[in-house]
C-alpha cells in the first residue's frame, strides 16, 4: 500500500488508526468527525455539530492511515512488518501505540484471541520464527523481556517478586539496561505467548493489589534476536537486533481529570515521559539539533539505543472517530504530527 512509497532512509514512521464507533457511542448518536483518505495518507478532523468557533476542520498527511475497516493482519504489513525484518537482520526498532485510552492501543498491539484479531505482538512473533525456522545456514537465539514503567518506575512483569522497583544502569560498551531485568530464551511462537500471558497476569495483579490505573502504564516487550552464521561456531559474526512494542500510558490531559493528591503526580509523570518522547523523536526527526533529549524520562532513556541511528521506529497513533473525543483526537493529531519526517 502506500508504505511501500516511502524511501528506506526514512527511520520514523507515523501512521494513525481510527477505531470504529462503539456501541455506546452508537446509542448515544454520537456524530463520527474523523474522516480518512488511504490513497493521500490524509485525515481530516471536522468540528463537532454545534460548533459555534468558526475554525476550518484540521487536516493533517502521515505516513499511512488506517480506518476502522482494515484487518490486524493489514495493520501489521504496513507498520510493523518492515521493522520486524531490520531486527531480524539485527537493527534495533521500535514500535509505539500512542493514544487516548479506549482508542485501540492494547487492541493493536495485543489484539483478540482469534488468529483474525491478533495484534501486532503476536504477528511479530509469527513473522520472526518463521524467518528463524525458514533459514538452513544460521544458530539464532531469541530471547523476550517484559517490562512496565509506572510512576516513572521500572518493573519486571515476568519476575517472581513483580513489585520492586527496577534500576536504570549505564554500561560504557553496552549502553543503559535495566539492572536484573529477567530475559527468557524462546524457540517457538507458542513460548513467546507463554511469555506474554505471564506478564500480563502479573501486571493486573500487580495493577489490583497497589490500586494503580493501568491506562496509566508504559508496558514495553522487547525481543531480542542474535543470529551466527551456523558453520562458523566459534569467531563467526554475531548479529543482535532489538526490538522494543511499546504500549504507551494514555495520552489523555490529566488535568481535566480532576486528579489530586498521588493521582496527579502519577499523571503529571506520565505526561513527562510522553512528552519526553514527543521531544526526542522530533529532535531525531528535525536531525538538525544535535542533542537528543534522551535523558529526560525512563522511557527515552531506555530506548535511547533503539531510536535514532540506524534503527526504525513506527508509532501507531490510536484516535476515537467521536465527536465528544475532538480534544483529545485532535491533540493525538498534533502529537504525531510533530513526530513525522517531513
Ligand atoms: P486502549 O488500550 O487504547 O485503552 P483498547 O485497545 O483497550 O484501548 O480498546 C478499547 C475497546 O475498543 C476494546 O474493547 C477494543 O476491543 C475495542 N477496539 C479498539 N480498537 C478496535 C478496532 N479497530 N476494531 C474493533 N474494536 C476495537
Ligand atoms: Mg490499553
Amino acid at each position: 500500500a502506500s508504505y511501500q512509497k516511502m524511501s528506506k532512509s526514512e527511520s520514523i514512521k507515523v501512521v494513525v488508526r481510527c477505531r470504529p464507533l462503539n456501541s455506546r457511542e452508537k446509542e448515544d448518536g454520537r456524530q463520527k468527525i474523523v474522516d480518512m483518505d488511504k490513497k493521500s495518507c490524509q485525515v481530516v478532523l471536522n468540528n463537532p455539530k454545534g460548533d459555534t468557533s468558526g475554525e476550518p476542520p484540521k487536516q493533517f498527511t502521515f505516513d499511512a492511515v488506517m480506518d476502522e475497516f482494515i484487518s490486524q493482519k493489514d495493520v501489521y504489513e504496513l507498520s510493523a512488518r518492515p521493522i520486524v525484518s531490520n531486527v531480524i537482520e539485527g537493527y534495533n526498532g521500535t514500535v509505539f501505540a500512542y493514544g487516548q485510552t479506549g482508542t485501540g492501543k492494547t487492541h493493536t498491539m495485543d489484539g483478540g484471541p482469534t488468529p483474525e484479531l491478533q495484534g501486532l505482538i503476536p504477528n511479530s512473533f509469527e513473522h520472526i520464527f518463521s524467518e528463524v525456522e525458514a533459514s538452513t545456514d544460521k544458530q539464532w537465539m531469541v530471547r523476550a523481556s517484559y517490562l512496565e514503567i509506572y510512576n516513572e518506575e521500572v518493573r519486571d512483569l515476568l519476575s517472581k517478586n513483580p513489585d520492586v522497583a527496577l534500576e536504570l544502569k549505564e554500561h560504557k560498551e553496552s549502553g543503559v539496561y535495566v539492572k536484573g531485568l529477567n530475559a527468557f530464551v524462546v524457540k517457538s511462537v507458542g513460548e513467546l505467548r507463554n511469555v506474554v500471558e505471564v506478564g500480563k497476569k502479573n501486571k493486573s495483579v500487580g495493577a489490583t493489589a497497589m490500586n494503580k490505573d493501568s491506562s496509566r502504564s508504559h508496558s514495553i516487550f522487547t525481543i531480542t534476536i542474535e543470529s551466527m552464521d551456523a558453520g562458523n561456531k566459534d569467531g563467526g559474526h554475531v548479529r543482535v537486533g532489538k526490538l522494543n512494542l511499546v504500549d504507551l500510558a494514555g495520552s489523555e490531559r490529566q488535568s481535566k481529570t480532576g486528579a489530586t493528591g498521588d493521582r496527579l503526580k502519577e499523571a503529571t509523570k506520565i505526561n513527562l515521559s510522553l512528552s519526553a518522547l514527543g521531544n526526542v523523536i522530533s529532535a531525531l526527526v528535525d536531525g538538525k539539533s544535535g542533542h537528543i533529549p534522551y535523558r529526560d524520562s525512563k522511557l527515552t532513556r531506555m530506548l535511547q539505543d533503539s531510536l535514532g541511528g540506524n534503527t526504525k521506529t513506527v508509532m501507531v497513533a490510536n484516535v476515537g472517530p467521536a465527536d465528544w473525543n475532538y480534544d483529545e483526537t485532535l491533540s493525538t493529531l498534533r502529537y504525531a504530527n510533530r513526530a513525522k519526517n517531513i
